[in-house]
């Protein structure tokens, strides 16, 4: 078997790197790994290549820091070359970027299989440009690997029993890398606090939008000026440190508004075993990243979302999660009276326990 695999973005390499080293163990199955170059910087995309012994890729396209429309397109027309030129089996895609939807397209128009790897996610809001990749990209999936009940759930909502595809819930394979790497981590060589947020904001909603980005910014500065109000009895030591690894499209756009920030620890992007040591000793996430909110639980800290919605609705179910949006005083209100996780959430096992890539490869083997 044959799988033409399509990666572009950084959660992608962090996926797409757990199922390879499923893959790995099967004789059987040759993968061909295609890098759509959505994200290139030394920091987004070569550091995961190196640090979680990802397969090198086969095919780099060299596409990224276009319009949607010119990164989408120009994808579609490499990726075609290469699915002409390989003719794989299956064609596998994850999440929701461009490289996403752009790998679907030309597997619906060659009539190659399409395996979607994070099905069945919806934040009901179509003015992000994640749910309408997902939307497109599952209509057009011949197996569709689904992390959650709650994905499964909407799938159903949409008719897809109706629909000639095959609809599995596999589990998450971020349960799968964060359990793998839990024990490579590595600490960041920069001035750490005993207590710390581990924070980061790169979502096109608050990044796009003066007043959601200064909101966030001024609660977060908020916090870290004065660390401990109302939080005595959770977090007793008394300096508190902010750690945000900025996003490269946050960056520019944080340096264009020309924001106060004085009191937030701002550091580049960090690869994934720095990131892992991170969570694992902050005392809080606070962020915007679909990834991060369930790392954070795997992790056990409590998260508090910076967003309208979440596609992780179970997490905000059970009380791990806290979605806030972007008000500077609803952040300053949750931060104030968010508490530990107690460890009992992991019981309910909503991700699958680190078997999604196991999963995926035998439902894939057997199809
Ligand atoms: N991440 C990382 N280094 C960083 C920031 C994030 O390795 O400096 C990881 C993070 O732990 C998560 C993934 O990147 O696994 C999330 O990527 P991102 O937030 O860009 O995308 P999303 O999950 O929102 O699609």
């Amino acid at each position: 078997m044959k799988i033409l695999t399509i990666l572009g973005a950084r959660p992608q390499f962090i996926k797409a790197g757990t199922v390879s080293r499923e893959i790995a163990k099967h004789k059987e199955i040759e993968e061909i790994i295609v890098h759509t170059g959505q994200h290139y910087d030394a920091n987004m995309s070569d550091i995961f290549f190196e640090e979680m012994q990802i397969p090198k890729p086969d095919y780099f396209l060299g596409i990224g820091g276009k319009s949607h429309g010119a990164m989408t397109g120009q994808m579609i027309e490499k990726i075609e070359e290469v699915a002409l030129k390989e003719k794989p089996d299956w064609i596998m895609v994850y999440g929701d970027t461009n490289s996403t939807l752009a790998g679907a397209l030309v597997a619906a128009k060659l009539h190659i299989k399409l395996a979607h790897i994070e099905a069945g996610l919806r934040s009901f809001n179509m003015n992000m440009p994640e749910e309408v990749n997902r939307i497109l990209t599952d209509r057009v999936s011949n197996i569709l690997f689904c992390p959650t009940d709650a994905a499964v759930q909407n799938l159903k909502n949409e008719g897809y029993d109706n629909f000639r595809c095959k609809v599995v819930k596999s589990g998450d394979v971020m349960q799968d890398g964060a359990l793998f790497y839990k024990n490579l981590a590595v600490k960041p060589s920069f001035d750490i606090k005993d207590d710390f947020i581990l924070c980061t904001i790169h979502r096109a909603e608050n990044t796009d939008d003066e007043i959601r980005l200064r909101g966030i910014f001024e609660a977060l500065e908020e916090i870290a000026k004065v660390a401990n109000s109302g939080c005595e009895a959770n977090f007793p030591r008394k300096e508190k440190q902010i750690i945000l690894p900025l996003h490269p499209r946050t960056k520019n756009i944080l340096n264009n508004l020309k924001l106060n920030i004085q009191n937030l620890t701002l550091i580049d992007p960090v690869g994934y075993l720095e990131m892992v040591w991170l969570i694992d000793n902050c005392s809080l996430v606070m962020t915007d990243s679909g990834g991060l909110q369930k790392e954070a639980y795997f992790f056990e800290k409590p998260c508090i979302t910076l967003r309208d919605e979440t596609e992780w609705v179970e997490l905000v179910e059970v009380g791990a999660n806290t979605l806030v949006g972007a008000d500077k005083d609803k952040i300053l209100d949750a931060y104030k009276t968010h508490k530990p996780l107690s460890t009992n959430y992991q019981s309910l096992n909503l991700y699958g326990g680190g078997k999604a890539s196991e999963n995926i490869i035998k439902e894939l083997l057997e199809y």
